[in-house]
């Protein structure tokens, strides 16, 4: 299991090892045809920043070879912001007095209409981690309800068991994203204070969960604003490689947030700045030419056009990210995760993605055509 290799890591060695990456190291790395995790290590150090165009080109080149000239869209869905956990950078923490709603079954059906209608057949189903209002049970009954309107449902909540995942995969489930938020064991309690959260085995183990249910893709990430990002990407890349050893029909992504305002004050620890983001998409993208890289629109507008050529593979477009925010913006805005930094519609932001001779997919054809 991975937690047994993570905890043969010491968070500072490792850290020192990035650091003293020489000019050297990543010239070699650059070179290398089979990049190993020592190669990894020598992209994202700050060795590598003076190599940063040349790491662009190579992302840019493997990117259009493997995945052609595209970027995917899709959209989360928020099904509840009620949360039992009490992570101390999220809007959603249950220490937060903030309104709190489940959208019933009527409520997800107008909402999945409205998406559709912005013509979305990719969905990301998004709740804070409450298992008593939105719990397996209750994600079988929206994945009956989504199914007819959307071709590739994935998820974004607490962690479940592996025959709830499975369950889950019977009724469409595609993709499920999960993330350890920091693999800093000793500073991670600092973060998650209370609720099932709080236990880093429990988080990190769920992923073997997935592997065994068999689901077709996993996503992994980080938070970056809470520890050194070099440290946690790097132990980001060691797990995505276990793995993928460990379950080899599953397919791979990552992304990359970056802490964004919400209600409650939280000062980011540690600051990734864009040119360090735009390092550390190339940096995957050299180390792992299959690994699909999300951007959402924690990012802004700017940022995600530059980024379009370099590296990633799909956009979350026009989001929403509170219950209810798509056919009732205007009755649901208080109830927000976060502030989102693009705001364009979807509209603009596919014509964009044309704009730069690149195909808008709304659907994900791999997994259409293995149906
Ligand atoms: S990050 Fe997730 S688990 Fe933590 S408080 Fe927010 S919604 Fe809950």
């Amino acid at each position: 299991m991975f937690i047994d290799i993570i905890k043969s890591y010491d968070w500072q060695t490792t850290t020192k090892l990035i650091y003293s990456k020489t000019e050297a190291d990543v010239v070699s790395a650059l070179k290398s045809q089979n990049r190993s995790i020592d190669d990894f290590m020598a992209l994202i150090s700050p060795a590598a920043e003076p190599f940063l165009e040349e790491m662009a080109q190579q992302s840019q080149q493997i990117t259009q070879r493997r995945f052609g000239k595209t970027i995917q869209l899709y959209v989360p869905l928020y099904l509840s912001n009620f949360c039992e956990n009490n992570c101390v950078y999220c809007g959603f923490n249950t220490q937060n007095k903030i309104k709190r709603k489940v959208l019933t079954y009527e409520e997800v059906k107008e909402e999945v209409i409205a998406i559709s209608k912005l013509g979305f057949e990719h969905i990301l189903l998004v709740t804070g981690e409450a298992d008593v209002k939105a719990g397996a049970d209750y994600l079988k009954k929206v994945f009956e309800i989504i199914k007819p309107h959307i071709s590739l449902i994935s998820l974004e909540v607490q962690p479940l068991k592996q025959e709830e995942y499975s369950k889950l995969i019977s009724h469409g489930l595609n993709t499920v994203y999960l993330y350890q938020e920091t693999y800093n064991h000793e500073r991670y309690p600092k973060y998650h204070i209370k609720g099932k959260k709080a236990n880093y085995e429990n988080r990190i183990n769920t992923f073997e969960e997935l592997g065994r249910a068999g689901v077709h893709k996993m996503g992994l990430g980080i938070l970056a604003g809470l520890e050194d990002w070099r440290t946690d990407s790097f132990f980001t890349a060691l797990h995505l490689n276990y793995l993928k050893k460990q379950y080899w029909k599953t397919k791979f992504s990552i992304s990359f947030p970056r802490l964004r305002p919400h209600t409650g004050a939280f000062e980011p620890n540690s600051i990734m700045n864009d040119k360090q983001l735009a390092q550390l998409i190339f940096a995957y993208r050299l180390f792992d030419e299959n690994v699909e890289i999300a951007m959402s629109t924690r990012e802004s507008a700017t940022y995600r056009d530059n980024m379009l050529k370099l590296g990633i593979t799909s956009m979350s477009a026009e989001s929403q990210t509170n219950p209810g925010g798509y056919a009732h913006p205007e009755e649901n805005n208080e109830l927000e995760q976060f502030s989102i930094n693009d705001d364009r519609t979807a509209a603009q932001i596919a014509t964009m993605i044309r704009r730069n001779g690149y195909e808008a997919v709304w659907k994900d054809w791999d997994t259409y055509l293995q149906q």
